[in-house]
């Protein structure tokens, strides 16, 4: 039973009071059929909305079986309409998106009734009121009389206690009207139907009841049920058990209103899509010119790392030296004198003064510390340690000659020599260069203080297991055989067009080394030179053998206890290449097209594991051993490194003249002879034609005679000039000595400059802490170079961030706009769920859902519409730029997070529309058209 006491309803239009209902009382019995009668605007509408919970008294109780509704809350309102209550309204209020099945249902989906059952209990309800076959049909194909039955069905389905009708046939024809009055009557034998008409004809006619309402108040009642009959039993708060909807539920019925409204919601998510698309498509373009700008750092890096080396200039100071550059603070107005400028002077100074030793030592055992700050900027190639390698290479040539790879054959070495010396002589040319090259040989000491030219270092990766690094694998391809793997094993690299320079030719020993020979004597003749440039097989090459000889095995002790250097000796050296490490070429290598970096030159690469071969080799070599036994004496010659005074430096140069055998003491000879000639002196020999025909033995015997009365002075300036020991340090690096503490280089590869600047940060941090002595002075040739360009990226970065920003924003104001214009558009369809019972949750919820859905589609759109526009896009920039180096794409993380920002972003935008549809008052949104 339903009592309505001394309800009270009115509306507040600004200033005016509508008093809707005003203390009107009447109780309704569980089985009637009651008829509301009234003109317009007596407040039947009203009255009917307060018994269905749609809308809320503001004074009196209604009183549900016996429960005060006074306390209901929300949910409690929502659940009594659900379950209790059942609606049919006058313009039928069915939701024109969805087939007659769908709208029948809705009252059970809102209660969360499971789908199978869903759909059998509203076909029979369709059945009932005789609309079994048009259950796929919309509404909009229906008559105005089907309609309304349909929405009787739906107000039905759910078996509700109470039926409520406003003015059912309102719109209907007399004879449709009959047809839902028998319907209605029907459908009053069981329970409470209130129906509110202002047709008094057919209220009379089928109406149990008849209750006559007039501006608020009720003027008779046909049947009342008094008070009094009914024993009124205790007000208490009771639920009727919740009305509750999934969230998958709201998800298919959004999902069913966007199907059914499919253009709509395309040009919805379209126009949602478009900032989606606007930040893909910068996304897309920053993404492929960042890793185009990354590619070129790497590059760049690669190629120009931070070297660090045992002697370096310190670029910087040079550079920092220019004097009365713009940004020096000069005061000029008021000097009015001549200045002396000294900065020349200085900037001279400043150039011995920027010449450092580095110790690598420490910065090594810096650098092998895992903890030290640097290796979180150290890019993918690593640290290489660079150390100076010695050693000859010497191989035979198709004629059988021993070659030496240092770019000359044994034999010819002398006769070059000799004729270049005759050739400087005659010219009076670079004479210093000639005593050097004369000391090299009466010392005993070589030239050779590196690797064969040919050869080069292949850099190693970064592990142990990798002997090639990958900056060489990348950018060299293998045309024949395989990379090293061991340190006998060397490639050969070509230039990208298959070219060996034809020295490196005959150095190999692939060419007659007699044909070299004439060739240079023909090219120093000035002649017309004929070069054989006919290609060479791969397999031939890689035949060659070549003989490895570390350059601590090319001295050799003497009876005298001395040692010899023998690398000008091909008897020896054929001797030591017996036992030498014979080295094989297993690979041909070439830069692949589109090298970025070719640190290799063309000839001969060889791995890291050699050099480690000849560090050990070396520590362990006899001459090395024996020098280390007697720091003080040179092993080569007996003499001390360091002679105390001006006799022991005199004594010293007889003793190594005595020493020399008769052609050596000629050689020396006639350098001293030459030297004091060019600087006006009296020499030996006094004329250089009267030396010239004198035999080798002659110019030996005037030699001995004039060391024998030479003053101290002449055999200390012979001392100096010709026998000068050098030291203990320059003879262990002639041996090839290395020592692995103390590599002669360091280079730092960085990924980028960013990290290129902090390794520069933490050497500086590494200095501040370091001892004066072991400052580490390094040279950054990017920095010098393209200091600027950081800066650039950067700027462009940001600009590129603040166009995301504001493409952003605007998108999600364009989805927060189209979902408020969705909620405003389906407001109706909210009065309607709301008076089925969904909750202002379940409200939200399909909105949320919805817009969700558009968020999701908008960003599946933006994604698949920049994935194609990036197509010509990318077609059109390559066109404009000239080159495809710069590739527009979508990262798969980025196209993922926009989808997930899109979804975000529109249900943020829908939040606020969402939660007024949720807030919106039934009544109100039930009375919008
Ligand atoms: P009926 O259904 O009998 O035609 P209503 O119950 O719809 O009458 O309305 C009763 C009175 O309350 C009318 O004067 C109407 O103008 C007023 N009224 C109804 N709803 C509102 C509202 N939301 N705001 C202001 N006035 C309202
Ligand atoms: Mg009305």
């Amino acid at each position: 039973m339903l009592q309505i006491e001394h309800i009270s309803k009115q509306y507040k239009t600004g200033d005016f009071v509508q008093k809707a209902l005003d203390d009107v009382s009447v109780n309704l019995r569980d089985n009637e059929f009651v008829a509301i009668l009234g003109p317009s605007g007596s407040g039947k509408t009203t009255l009917l909305n307060i018994i269905g919970g749609l809308d809320h008294y503001d004074r009196g109780d209604l009183i549900i079986n016996g429960t005060s509704t006074k306390r209901y809350k929300d949910r409690d309102w929502d659940s009594y309409r659900n379950h209790s209550v059942g609606f049919v309204f006058q313009s039928y209020n069915l939701i024109p998106h969805q087939s007659i099945l769908s709208n029948v249902e809705l009252a059970l989906t809102i209660s969360g009734v499971p789908r199978a059952q869903r759909r059998e209990r509203a076909r029979a309800a369709l059945e009932e009121v005789g609309l079994g076959q048009h259950v796929d049909k919309k509404p909009n194909q229906l008559s105005g009389g089907q309609m309304q039955r349909v929405a009787i069905a739906r107000a039905l389905v759910n078996n509700p206690k109470i039926l409520l009708a406003d003015e059912p046939t309102g719109a209907l024809d007399s004879e449709t009207s009959i047809q839902i009055m028998d319907l209605l009557k029907e459908v009053a034998k069981d329970r409470l139907v209130v129906m509110v008409t202002h047709n008094p004809d057919l209220a009379h006619r089928y109406a149990t009841r008849i209750v006559e309402l007039h501006d608020g108040v009720i003027l008779s009642d046909s049947d009342p049920l008094p008070t009094d009959q009914v024993p009124l039993r205790r007000v208490r708060h009771r639920t009727f058990g919740r009305a509750s909807m999934s969230l998958l539920t709201s998800i298919s019925l959004s999902f069913n209103n966007l199907r059914s409204k499919k253009a709509r919601t395309i040009l919805t998510s379209f126009a949602g899509s478009i900032g989606i698309i606007g930040i893909a498509l910068i996304l897309s373009v920053s993404t492929g010119v960042n890793a185009y700008i990354d590619r070129i750092q790497q590059e760049t890096m690669t190629s120009y790392p931070i070297s660090i080396d045992q002697q370096s200039f310190d670029l910087n100071k040079i550079a920092g030296a220019s004097q009365d550059s713009p940004g020096s603070k000069r005061d000029t107005t008021h000097r009015k004198a001549i200045y002396p400028d000294d900065t020349s002077i200085k900037g001279a100074s400043s150039l011995t003064g920027s010449i450092t030793k580095n110790n690598l030592t420490d910065f090594k055992k810096y650098l092998d510390d895992p903890k030290s700050e640097i290796h979180q900027y150290v890019g993918s190639v690593g640290i290489q340690y660079s150390y100076a390698s010695k050693f000859s290479v010497f191989t035979h040539d198709p004629k059988g000659t021993l070659v030496n790879m240092d770019g000359v054959n044994i034999e010819k070495t002398d006769e070059a020599s000799a004729a270049s010396q005759m050739a400087g002589l005659g010219s009076g040319g670079d004479i210093s260069s000639l005593q050097s090259m004369q000391i090299s040989r009466l010392t005993g000491k070589s030239d050779q203080t590196k690797a064969p030219r040919a050869f080069t270092e292949i850099m190693p990766g970064r592990t142990d297991r990798t002997p090639i690094s990958k900056v060489i694998t990348d950018n060299y391809k293998m045309v024949k055989g395989h990379w090293p793997q061991s340190k006998d094993q060397v490639v050969l690299v070509l230039t990208p067009n298959n070219k060996l320079p034809l020295t490196t030719v005959y150095e190999l020993g692939l060419l007659p080394a007699g044909d070299y020979k004439d060739m240079m004597n023909q090219l120093n003749s000035g002649q017309e030179v004929k070069t054989d440039t006919h290609p060479i097989d791969y397999d031939k090459a890689m035949k060659q053998e070549l003989s490895m000889i570390p350059a601590s095995d090319l001295y050799v002790k003497q009876d005298n206890g001395h040692y010899r250097f023998v690398g000008n000796d091909a008897d020896q050296i054929d001797r030591l290449s017996a036992n030498a490490v014979k080295l094989s070429i297993v690979g041909i290598i070439k830069p692949v097209d589109d090298a970025k970096t070719t640190p290799l030159d063309a000839g001969l690469g060889y791995t890291r594991m050699l050099t480690d071969y000849l560090i050990d080799h070396a520590q362990s070599s006899p001459v090395v051993q024996d020098q280390k036994a007697q720091p003080d004496r040179n092993v080569l010659n007996g003499l001390a490194f360091a002679p105390s005074d001006d006799a022991a430096k005199a004594a010293d140069a007889k003793a190594y003249v005595d020493s020399l055998g008769v052609s050596q003491k000629a050689n020396i000879a006639r350098t001293v002879m030459t030297a004091n000639q060019a600087q006006g002196q009296q020499g030996p020999g006094n004329q250089a034609a009267q030396l010239g025909n004198m035999t080798e033995q002659q110019v030996a015997e005037g030699f001995d005679r004039y060391m024998a009365q030479a003053s101290q002075e002449v055999l200390v300036g012979i001392y100096n000039q010709y026998v000068s020991t050098g030291s203990y340090d320059d003879n262990m690096s002639d041996f090839g000595l290395m020592n692995r503490d103390a590599p002669t280089s360091i280079r730092i590869y960085a990924d980028s400059f960013e990290d290129k600047n902090s390794i520069g940060d933490s050497i500086t941090h590494y200095n501040d802490k370091a001892s004066k002595d072991n400052k580490i002075v390094y040279t950054d040739y990017v920095g010098l170079m393209m200091n600027s360009v950081t800066t650039i990226i950067n700027v462009i970065t940001y600009v590129l961030i603040a166009f995301v920003g504001v493409s952003l924003v605007v998108s999600s104001i364009m989805i927060g706009i189209i979902t408020y214009i969705s909620v405003l558009e389906r407001t109706k369809e909210i009065g309607i769920l709301r008076a089925m019972g969904a909750s202002k949750h379940n409200v939200s919820q399909v909105f949320n859902a919805e817009t969700g859905i558009i968020g999701l589609t908008s960003g599946l759109l933006g994604i698949a519409v920049t994935l194609l526009l990036l197509i010509p896009g990318n077609a059109m920039m390559h066109h404009f730029m000239g080159t495809d180096e710069v590739n527009a794409f979508l990262p798969v993380r980025g196209a993922v997070a926009l989808v997930i920002l899109s979804v975000v972003l529109t249900l943020i935008g829908g939040l606020i529309p969402s939660r007024t549809a949720a807030k919106q008052d039934p009544a109100t949104a039930l009375r919008t058209e």
